[in-house]
């Protein structure tokens, strides 16, 4: 599985960090245990080999970093509910398609004859509207810090074009409150984060001094190589077994102290924060971002009056899985009723969740 650039040296720092997270454990008793915020993490732990290799030493946990895996059923009914209409296009990024909401997915109406086209990027979304006058072109837009940029973008071109078709249904998610809701709410039991190398490019390594200031939970910002991630690691434990918290940067070569001014300044321009439900979460105050008003004319919540019920409840624990309180085993449907060629639920659907990568690289025969 392992396939570092530099061999000798992962498997080095691999032999470190089991020796110090055993020390860990010796000293407080129990296994040290680090959340990966984001679902690139995820994959890559798993892919690579590196939490097959920790297993027993250290406790890698899933967190609500995936975008696909934290956007809320309702927002899927609401835009199956869009498709039906014959006028219209709907635009999605491709790992969407396939999420079941409450009764089927877009894929479904897809297929049932709907309008509904992958895109690569908001962008071509735009283009489609503007080949396609005569019909409405909404974009699905989920995502966190990493896409909301490129969302502001979709809608300044629309603007420039003075696009009169083109609207999108947003539903973006912020990485600092669903922290602060996972420590304070959910009280997940955890020693440190690794934090999100792409959302961190945005954001910038000061976003997150609240972790320490309100929590003293230390965080390490980490790119996606095995020898990367292991290093990371291997701070985090220092970090715990010295008691000494800090935010570290470790992916200094594109996470700036403050971020990307101009990614944050299009973002504030076009997109202001909101309450946003997350699947398996609730309603986080002030966790998402929504069109602001002066661009309401893009925006697909104002434009089409769409109200859906509560979904039903279902076996799929993918709500515990993004708060770490439950392994993709633990589900009744893993790897049964659920599978990747017929997921019952986003963490099984999307590239980043971790069922998927359980399901790829973890599972037991
Ligand atoms: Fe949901 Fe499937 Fe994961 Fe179970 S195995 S939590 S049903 S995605």
């Amino acid at each position: 599985l392992f396939e570092p650039a530099d061999p000798a040296v992962a498997k080095e720092l691999a032999q470190k960090v089991i020796e110090l997270a055993d020390r860990c454990k010796e000293k407080f008793g129990v296994m040290p245990a680090f959340m990966e915020v984001c679902g690139s993490h995820t994959m890559a732990l798993a892919k690579t080999g590196v939490k097959l290799i920790l297993q027993g030493h250290v406790n890698l946990i899933s967190g609500p970093g995936c975008p696909v895996c934290v956007t809320d059923q309702k927002q899927i009914d609401a835009m199956i509910e869009v498709a039906e209409s014959n006028n219209r296009i709907v635009c999605t990024f491709g790992d969407m398609i396939r999420v079941p909401g409450s009764k089927r997915s877009l894929q479904s109406a897809k297929t049932e004859g709907r309008d509904v086209r992958i895109v690569y990027s908001p962008l071509d979304a735009v283009r489609i509207a503007e080949e396609n006058p005569e019909k409405e072109v909404v974009f699905l837009g989920v995502g966190f810090e990493t896409t909301v940029p490129v969302l502001a973008a979709a809608i300044q071109l629309a603007a420039q074009k003075n696009l009169k078709n083109f609207s999108m249904w947003a539903t973006t998610k912020l990485v600092q409150p669903v922290l602060r809701t996972l420590l304070s709410v959910k009280k997940v039991k955890i020693n440190g984060f690794l934090l999100p190398g792409h959302v961190s490019i945005v954001l910038g390594e000061q976003a997150y001094q609240f972790l320490i200031d309100e929590f003293r939970m230390p965080g390490v910002i980490s790119g996606f190589e095995p020898v990367e991630m292991l290093s990371a690691i291997y701070k985090l434990l220092k970090m715990v077994y010295e008691d000494r918290p800090e935010i570290l940067n470790n992916y200094k070569s594109v996470v700036r102290l403050e971020g990307n001014k101009t990614a944050q300044k299009i973002m504030n321009e076009f997109f202001q924060p909101c309450d946003e439900a997350w699947r398996g979460i609730g309603v986080i105050p002030q966790s998402g971002l929504e069109i602001r008003e002066k661009y309401s004319r893009f925006n697909a919540k104002e434009k089409f009056n769409i109200k859906v019920g509560e979904p039903k409840k279902t076996l799929c624990r993918c709500g515990d899985m993004i708060c770490g309180l439950a392994s993709p085993e633990e589900c009744v449907l893993f790897g049964k009723a659920c599978t990747p060629l017929h997921p019952i639920g986003p963490c099984m659907v999307s590239t980043e969740g971790s069922c998927a990568a359980h399901y790829s690289y973890m599972r037991k025969e």
